[in-house]
């Protein structure tokens, strides 16, 4: 147990990526000393260690927040990896969005425009595939950013083994995976002044509207003047517990890795997306079984656009994940162990072979999947919170939803300012706690909805 006696200047509950890559901008890049940290469970096994472990520059308005947010994201995280030999194989191979039909072309070019005036970077069109760039398989240097757009044959002859039925691709270049959890680790080893705690924090004492202490499932009581709740899907009832009303959901979102002993899916293809909403592919007699059956009968309906897949592990591998969030429910409390789906798999196999008809043979015979997941945390603008809450001394970093991974040096670097009083850039109001209680902020935002655009 370390020793608590010493009253930490903050305490920081949660080691998820948001807690982790606080107490890294705290103590490294600041030189703030004893920070603990606070977790009843291994660092980043809840969420941090379930995801796609993907990231992109690129992100819908109404104004350039997300945009600034990231690209100053993936600025540190790029500055990491080469101060560490890019042990944590960031790479930059983009994600590739194919659609089958044609009028999505001009909703790109809408999308396109608005990301550039953000800060993404410019859009370049090609009728023939001789001006695009492909992207190299690993590291993340002398890339383009900004996006391409493939139209007609150009999508086929640059990438040979997406469905003949897509009409065009647009390749977001800022973007790619890493290791998330080679990316955490190091993250803890080089915070090498931070205490990390194995314990539950119970709940903090406030006097005269200030934080004096923190309490632990140890019977502990922790003197600090700073509380971070980086909480991740226990953030609204962490909040309501200091008064505060956080009003975050949580959407269960589930991933399937599989081996792809068909090679469907090359290994140097970038973050592949289906764009269409869909019918599941069927054969009559499947389709009249699953009329006849109440609970799978859903499996006839249309699907949501943005079925996605990658190549995942180095070397031989020949693992491949897939995800597709069709039936995402808003959820007041998050379960775990994760509810099961057992759709999920088939569902996600049958979606891919639309965008890659090498998979169809998995139809008859389905690979055995291996499925894990978490929960997306969410306010209802779908942005991050980042700052101070109404209880001086109180913090939090959260709210994070599928962007947690690619947002924690934004995020955590935002925060670091916030608790060591430096200027703040100029994307920090925007993740505001307090911005949804302010009717002003919800009518601007409901007046821009439809704006955005999904994943
Ligand atoms: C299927 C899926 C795919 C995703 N894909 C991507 C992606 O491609 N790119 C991306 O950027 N993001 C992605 N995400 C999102 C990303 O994983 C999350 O945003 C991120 O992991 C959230 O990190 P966190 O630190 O906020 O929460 P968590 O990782 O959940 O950590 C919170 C920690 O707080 C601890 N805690 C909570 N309450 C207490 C308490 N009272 N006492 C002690 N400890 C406590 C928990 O034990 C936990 O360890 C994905 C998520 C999922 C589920």
């Amino acid at each position: 147990m370390a020793n608590l006696h010493r009253s930490p200047s903050i305490v920081i509950v949660g080691a998820g990526i948001a807690g982790v890559a606080t107490a890294y901008h705290l103590t490294v890049k600041r030189g703030v000393r004893d920070v603990l940290l606070v977790d009843s469970r291994p660092p980043l096994s809840l969420t941090s260690d379930k995801s796609t472990e993907a990231y992109r520059n690129w992100w819908p308005g109404p104004d350039g927040a997300m945009v600034g947010l990231m690209n100053r994201s993936i600025d540190l995280l790029e500055a990491l990896a080469d101060a560490h030999g890019n042990r944590f194989l960031l790479n930059r191979r983009g994600y590739l969005f194919l659609t089958a039909e044609r009028e999505r072309v001009e909703a790109w070019r809408r999308a396109a425009a608005a990301a550039k005036a953000f800060g993404a970077g410019p859009l370049r069109e090609h009728p023939t595939p001789e001006t695009y760039r492909p992207a190299a398989a690993r590291g993340f240097h002398g890339q383009p950013d900004g996006a391409d757009l493939l139209l007609g044959d150009a999508v086929r002859r640059a990438f040979p083994y997406v469905s003949p039925r897509a009409v065009a691709a647009l390749h977001v270049r800022r973007a790619g995976w890493l290791s998330a959890h080679t990316y955490g680790t190091l993250l803890l080893e080089e915070a090498r002044g931070v205490r990390l705690v194995q314990a539950r924090y119970t709940g903090a004492e406030v006097r005269r509207g200030r934080v004096e202490a923190v309490s632990l499932s140890t019977g502990e009581r922790v003197p600090t003047a700073a509380l971070v709740l980086a909480v991740g899907p226990f953030l609204r009832e962490s909040a309501a517990a200091l008064g505060v009303d956080l009003p975050v959901v949580y959407e269960r979102h589930l991933k399937v890795a599989f081996d792809d002993r068909l090679e469907a899916v090359p290994r140097d293809a970038p973050l592949l997306i289906w764009s269409d909403p869909q019918r599941l592919p069927w054969r009559a007699d499947e389709r009249a079984a699953l009329a006849a059956d109440s609970e799978a009968a859903f499996l006839l309906d249309e699907f949501p656009g943005g079925v996605h897949t990658r190549p995942e592990g180095e070397g031989g591998s020949r693992m491949v994940i897939g995800l597709w969030e069709y039936n995402a429910l808003p959820l007041e409390t998050a379960r775990f162990p994760v509810p099961d789906d057992p759709f999920y798999p088939e569902v996600v196999l049958r979606g891919l072979s639309t965008m890659l008809p090498a998979m169809r043979p998995y139809l008859q015979r389905l690979p055995r999947p291996v499925v894990d997941g978490g929960y997306y945390v969410k306010m209802p603008d779908n942005r991050p919170v980042v700052g101070p809450l109404a209880v001086e001394g109180a913090y939090v970093v959260g709210a994070l939803s599928g962007f947690g991974i690619m947002g924690s040096q934004g995020a955590a670097d935002l925060l670091a300012a916030h608790l060591t009083g430096e200027a703040l850039p100029p994307y920090a109001a925007a993740f505001r706690p307090e911005r949804w209680a302010e009717a002003a902020y919800r009518q601007q935002w409901e007046a821009s909805a439809g704006e955005g655009w999904a994943l």
